[in-house]
């Protein structure tokens, strides 16, 4: 299978982690002596494309206990994060690795299952959500795949284990891992009959939690294929429920082509921004929907008053309407709001006036009034009130003048706003 460049007939092609390491001393720990462990989901796949890892997650015949024992025997941390559901945290070297025992789905209401403990691996694949989320690994470098997961992996295709309706009716959730495995996964197409039954499925989104929505959105919207996805999503009439307003996936993929000219690293909540946010009430709405924090909120907001700001001038922005634009808004603002606005326009991604106002944004210091209050209670502006009210005053002046910093000019200024 030459398309999965981590593998060699079927066998993990670089063996270091299981040899050396946290992992491998892991695995030895909670393998052998009546118990089968192995590393399974996100991180056998990850490795099957030769990519770099995030956590590791291992499966095991061993219940609990055992897996406490053991652990505790091996020197690990140990933490019983999720026993009901059979799953203990070892902390080794610092770091966690999570075990959970081999278990069956005895009843599922939509979001939570009800287990049993058992000791079959194959169980234990078909209970997950996708083919490619299925593989396991033993400890001498072979892949188990029960369900096809590594010809969808290697042909980058995102199919439900089994039946999607009736995996969907699970547990909704996997409606919005089913978009974003597949954007990031996939080859930007969704399989039809996946996509069919989340279409059919959709109004069992609403029993999800917003944090849950929120957290599944974020990692869908950084996916490499998240504009191709969205489209179809967006199309389909499934997201716009979720933030309970409209959402532009052309603009999300405008977005995406220029931060790809800027290389910069994909950031989710900008492109939520491009998503749903025009004005300032949409920061707040999405705030509600999603469970923003106050700091994405403002970062939202800062955004929507700077686009504003640019839709009131010329596209690019000129040089002074860029200053103005940093000081307002400050870098983050300033930069987000240059970013859609580029997307509004009918400019090309990588646009020179367009890339040399962001290197402008980048590279220029955020101007700071060169006068402060205490400058004006030494001229003998008294009451706290007028002092903000004439600095307040003194910026707009400031900005209309360009930001002067020589002391005669800002002298000038500060006679007039002292003007009654
Ligand atoms: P990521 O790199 O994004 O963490 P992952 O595959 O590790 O990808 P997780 O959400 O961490 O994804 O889940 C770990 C594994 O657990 C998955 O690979 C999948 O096998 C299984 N899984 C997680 N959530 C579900 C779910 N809602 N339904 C079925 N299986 C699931
Ligand atoms: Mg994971």
């Amino acid at each position: 299978m030459s398309a999965l460049p981590g593998l060699r007939e079927g066998r993990l092609a670089n063996r270091q982690l299981l040899e050396a390491g946290r992992l491998a001393r892991a695995l030895a720990a909670l393998d052998g002596d009546g118990e089968e462990t192995r590393l399974v989901g996100g991180a056998v796949r990850d490795l099957a494309l030769g990519e770099a890892v995030g956590d590791f997650d291992l499966a095991t015949t061993a219940l609990p206990e055992v897996v406490m024992k053991r652990a505790r025997a091996a020197g690990f941390g140990v933490a019983p994060t999720g026993l009901a559901h059979g799953t203990v945290t070892l902390i080794v070297d610092g770091r966690p690795i999570e075990a959970t025992t081999l278990r069956r789905d005895v009843d599922t209401d939509g979001r939570h299952a009800k287990v049993a403990f058992g000791r079959d691996f194959r169980d234990d694949a078909l209970r997950r959500d996708f083919t490619i989320n299925a593989l396991s690994l033993t400890p001498d470098g072979l892949v188990h795949d029960y369900v096809g997961g590594l010809v969808d992996l290697a042909e980058r295709r995102v199919r439900f284990i089994g039946q999607a309706h009736q995996r969907i009716r699970e547990d909704y959730l996997r409606i919005l891992r089913f978009f974003r495995f597949s954007a990031r996964y996939g080859d930007g197409r969704l399989d039809r009959e996946g996509f069919d039954a989340a279409i059919a499925e959709r109004a069992g989104l609403a029993i999800l939690s917003r944090e849950r929505v929120r957290a599944e959105l974020m990692k869908l919207f950084v996916a490499s294929r998240a504009p191709q996805v969205l489209a179809a999503v967006c199309e389909a009439g499934l997201l716009q429920p979720l933030v309970a307003g409209q959402t532009d996936a052309a603009r999300f993929a405008r977005l995406t082509a220029i931060e790809a000219v800027g290389e910069s690293a994909p950031d989710p909540l900008l492109r939520l921004g491009a998503l749903g946010v025009r004005v300032t009430e949409d920061a707040e709405r999405l705030r509600e929907r999603l469970r923003l924090s106050n700091a994405e909120t403002e970062r939202l907001a800062a955004l929507a008053r700077g686009l504003a700001d640019l839709h009131d001038g010329e596209a690019p922005p000129a040089l002074g309407a860029l200053r103005r634009l940093l000081f307002e808004r400050r870098r983050q603002g300033a930069l987000d709001a240059l970013a859609l606005f580029h997307a509004d326009s009918d400019a090309a991604p990588d646009d020179w006036r367009f890339v040399r106002a962001r290197a402008f944004l980048l590279s220029t210091p955020e101007p700071t009034l060169p006068i402060t209050g205490a400058d004006l209670v030494a001229r003998g502006v008294t009451h706290g009130q007028r002092v903000g009210a004439t600095l307040k005053k003194l910026q707009a002046l400031w900005i209309r003048a360009g930001f002067p910093r020589e002391p005669e000019a800002l002298a000038r200024l500060l006679d007039q706003a002292l003007e009654p």
